[in-house]
């Protein structure tokens, strides 16, 4: 393990500790895994054998890698703590739009990302006309491709066809692509001082110190003192529990998720495909030249018990869609088993006034750890990566002209980020809701009426409007 001190003396923090003096703002929940003592009780004593850091990140994933990568390039060092003993290898794909590649734009590794990945063109909707008393396996797709359009046909009892977009029509400023969550690690990565991420690093506890710096402690005994923490421990973040933050909750769906390899070209148009069906929906999109990232997402009235086994999962992922167009199970057949995988989706509302808020002190939250929500627009990674570029700006200001604290800075940068990552968690819950809704009625007006009449690309898409100074 390499640990590494932040050369830079950067901040001069003008830390409240006031909102660590109620403990039961981190102990709403009962159940904790972690070894976790109220703050406020625990103001402890600096010890000999402990690591000074001005800033630590926890968690190497897009949240923190974006966010020690913004700071890295305002000249500001992080230390980077990560759990696992590498970047996250395994995994499949995340389709990004056009605010995920601003950030990673200002990021500065937007341009060696889209050398690697397809610009997707259109996106195709393939919904199941599931009218009362007709059977899934009854519905056959047609799809027709037209220069330069993505066009499907729905054979179904009445024969209608429901609508395809191409993405650029509808906003010439629109961009998509899907990208291998490891090459997004490691582009990241790349971009740090080698020492500047530990890993085998996993948090196990924190306490306040009697100077007022957050006391880290790892699970292998390793103390680190930090003036600042900035917490991108994902969706079951440790931090965010210690903060007062419910466990995220389960919305009912399951997503069976993978990377199909066709080691000779794979043979798809750049194009989203998304077949809907009752209670079941399932998509694929071309990645690379060699690589198609597929989902299925299903109802389950829980997450069930968590399965590592490939070949079960495909077992169970084809089930869900034996009577559907082949090339599912195609897919399904070509994903190597380290790129299979099952989540069980879950979100969290941050409620105005109920909710805590996204910082204490000197301590805040980014990405999943504050705001899990469903993929159901595809923008968990990309406000992740929204989240980074405001802090940093938020936080250098405050670290460099010192006008601001660093409490302030953290302030006001869950101002900033709660009017958009809130509305954005309640749509895509409620879009997931509706396209996995499994009663007949209902499918047919979502079928007949919802989809044909009212569903518009251009307002569907308004949330991925979003605009950045450089940093
Ligand atoms: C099925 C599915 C499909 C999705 N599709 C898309 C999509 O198409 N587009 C999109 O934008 N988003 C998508 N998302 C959302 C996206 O995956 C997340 O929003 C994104 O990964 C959040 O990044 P993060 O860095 O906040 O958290 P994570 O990626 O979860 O990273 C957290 C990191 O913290 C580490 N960590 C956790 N606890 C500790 C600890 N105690 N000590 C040290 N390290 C720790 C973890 O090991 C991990 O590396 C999807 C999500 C799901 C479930």
């Amino acid at each position: 393990m390499a640990l590494s001190s932040s050369t830079l003396l950067l901040v001069k923090s003008h830390l409240s500790l006031s909102s660590f003096s109620n403990p039961s703002l981190y102990f709403r929940r009962g159940e904790t895994r972690l070894r976790v003592r109220p703050i406020s009780l625990s103001i402890i004593n600096a010890r000999a054998d402990e690591r000074k850091e001005d800033i630590v990140i926890v968690g190497a994933g897009i949240a923190g890698l974006a966010t020690a990568v913004s700071l890295q390039r305002l000249g500001i060092r992080t230390l980077v703590l990560e759990q696992g003993e590498s970047l996250r290898t395994g995994g499949t794909s995340l389709t990004l739009f056009k605010n995920g590649w601003k950030a990673l734009d200002a990021i500065g590794v937007g341009n060696d990302l889209r050398s690697q990945f397809l610009e997707i063109q259109g996106r195709c909707f393939s919904w199941l006309m599931i009218s009362l008393g007709i059977r899934l396996e009854n519905h056959w797709f047609i799809f027709e491709e037209y220069p330069g359009i993505c066009r499907l046909a729905i054979k179904s009892e009445d024969g209608r066809e429901l609508r395809s977009f191409r993405f650029k029509d509808e906003d010439e400023s629109q961009e998509v692509r899907a990208v291998e969550r490891r090459v997004l690690l490691e582009t990241l990565a790349s971009r740090l001082p080698p020492d500047a991420i530990s890993f085998s690093s996993k948090l196990a506890n924190i306490e306040r110190s009697e100077n007022g710096e957050t006391l880290l402690e790892l699970e292998d005994g390793i103390r680190i003192s930090a003036k600042i923490l900035i917490a991108c421990d994902g969706i079951r973040s440790p931090v965010a529990k210690l903060m007062g933050f419910p466990e995220p909750n389960y919305v009912g769906h399951c997503a069976f998720r993978g990377l199909a390899y066709f080691p000779e070209g794979q043979p798809f148009e750049p194009k989203v495909n998304y077949i809907y069906g009752k209670g079941v929906r399932a998509g694929y999109v071309p990645v690379s030249e060699t690589k198609v990232y597929w989902f299925i997402c299903y109802n389950s009235s829980s997450p069930g018990p968590k399965i590592t086994d490939p070949s079960i999962l495909r077992q169970q992922a084809e089930q869900l869609v034996r009577n559907w167009p082949t090339e599912l199970i195609n897919l399904i057949n070509l994903t190597p088993d380290d790129t299979i995988i099952r989540t069980s989706l879950v979100d969290r509302w941050l409620w105005p006034s109920i909710s805590p808020p996204a910082s204490t002190g000197s301590i805040v939250l980014v990405g999943d750890a504050w705001h899990p929500m469903t993929p159901n627009l595809g923008q968990g990674a990309c406000c992740a990566l929204e989240d980074s570029i405001v802090l940093t700006k938020k936080l250098a200001e405050a670290i460099k002209s010192k006008r601001t604290s660093v409490e302030d800075a953290f302030k006001a940068y869950g101002s900033e980020r709660w009017p958009r990552i809130f509305p954005l968690t309640v749509r895509a819950y409620l879009v997931g809701a509706l396209l996995q809704w499994d009663n007949p009625v209902i499918c047919a007006v979502r079928d007949n009426i919802v989809v044909p009449k009212l569903v518009r690309l251009g307002p569907v898409l308004e949330h991925t409007n979003f605009e950045f100074d450089p940093l």
